[in-house]
């Protein structure tokens, strides 16, 4: 079984991604700068905006990381993301998901401005990508998408299952995939008898969000999986969506967890900021 790593497409990109910075540095006369909202303290959010900041700073970015309390009023929050929209030395904003319960996503998901909103989950800019004409690339999305690209897998004219259908991944995933011309099956809580519509397809991308979902029997003999979960178990593995002991020897190709599916967002995350950078100057 192939290990779809991001190592050697994050390498690449990112080394080709500095040298672009180094230029654009040059003509706009400062760095490209990412700015990071983190409420709360989820250990999990911690760390992904962490590896966020590092690795916008190893291109050659600057970035900073704007913490506030569980508790902050949603005003507060927007007052802070008004200043940052208005403020020419920022080209990206991100607001680290999920979201404590006073902020209501489909008041946030506006209030980033569209130029500015490099995880693309403005209502504007999911228009345009599901209208065919992107912005920006939603990052986990793209990140696979990329990944499949690396790795010489087609996606036109394959049956493609994506399990899950949220906002952030699910559901810019089948619409992407679309655009690329593969013929979809999704699959989501509701769905009756999943592992037999899942067993149609060429190519499974998964995100659910719930340990081990994806056993032998979802699959068929010689596709491709592309794991999108994250779990930490007590003992501190980590593990994704797909059960990979039951899988064995059963896909052609699976994306690790981690080191498949994470890094590779994080790519799309500078990719996306540093084009937002490119159209200021
Ligand atoms: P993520 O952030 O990884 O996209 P979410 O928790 O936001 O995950 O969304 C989970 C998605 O997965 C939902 O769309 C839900 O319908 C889908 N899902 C959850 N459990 C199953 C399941 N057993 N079979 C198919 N889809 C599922």
């Amino acid at each position: 079984m192939i290990s779809l790593s991001a190592k050697p497409v994050v390498e690449k990109r990112r080394a080709d991604l500095q040298g672009k910075t180094t230029r654009l540095r040059a003509t706009l006369g400062r760095a490209p700068h990412l700015s990071v909202i983190l409420i709360g303290d989820d250990p999990a959010s911690q760390v992904y905006v962490g590896r966020k900041a590092n690795a916008a700073t190893k291109v050659g970015f600057t970035s900073e990381t704007i913490r506030f309390p569980e508790t902050v009023p949603s005003e507060t929050v927007l007052k802070r993301v008004r200043e940052l929209n208005a403020d020419p030395r920022v080209d990206g904003i991100l607001i680290q998901r999920p979201l404590p319960s006073q902020l209501k996503e489909k008041d946030v998901a506006l209030w980033v401005d569209p130029s500015k909103d490099v995880d693309c989950l403005h209502p504007e800019n999911i228009g345009l990508l599901v209208t065919g004409n992107p912005r920006f690339i939603p990052c986990t999305p793209g990140g696979i998408l990329l990944l499949l690209d690396h790795y010489g897998i087609q996606i036109e004219g394959r049956t493609v299952c994506v399990v899950g259908r949220s906002a952030i991944v699910g559901k810019p995933l089948a619409s992407l995939l679309l655009s690329r011309n593969a013929s979809l099956i999704q699959l989501h809580r509701r769905t009756p008898d999943p592992a037999s519509l899942c067993k149609l397809a060429d190519l499974v991308f998964v995100a659910a969000g719930s340990r081990g979902l994806i056993k032998g029997d979802w699959l068929k003999p010689g596709s491709v999986v592309v794991d999108v979960g994250i779990h930490r178990d007590t003992s501190g593995r980590i593990t994704g969506d797909v059960d990979t002991d039951s899988i064995l020897g059963i896909p052609h190709a699976l994306s690790p967890v981690p080191g498949g599916v994470g890094p590779m967002t994080i790519q799309v995350l500078l990719e996306n900021t540093f084009a937002a950078a490119s159209r200021e100057g």
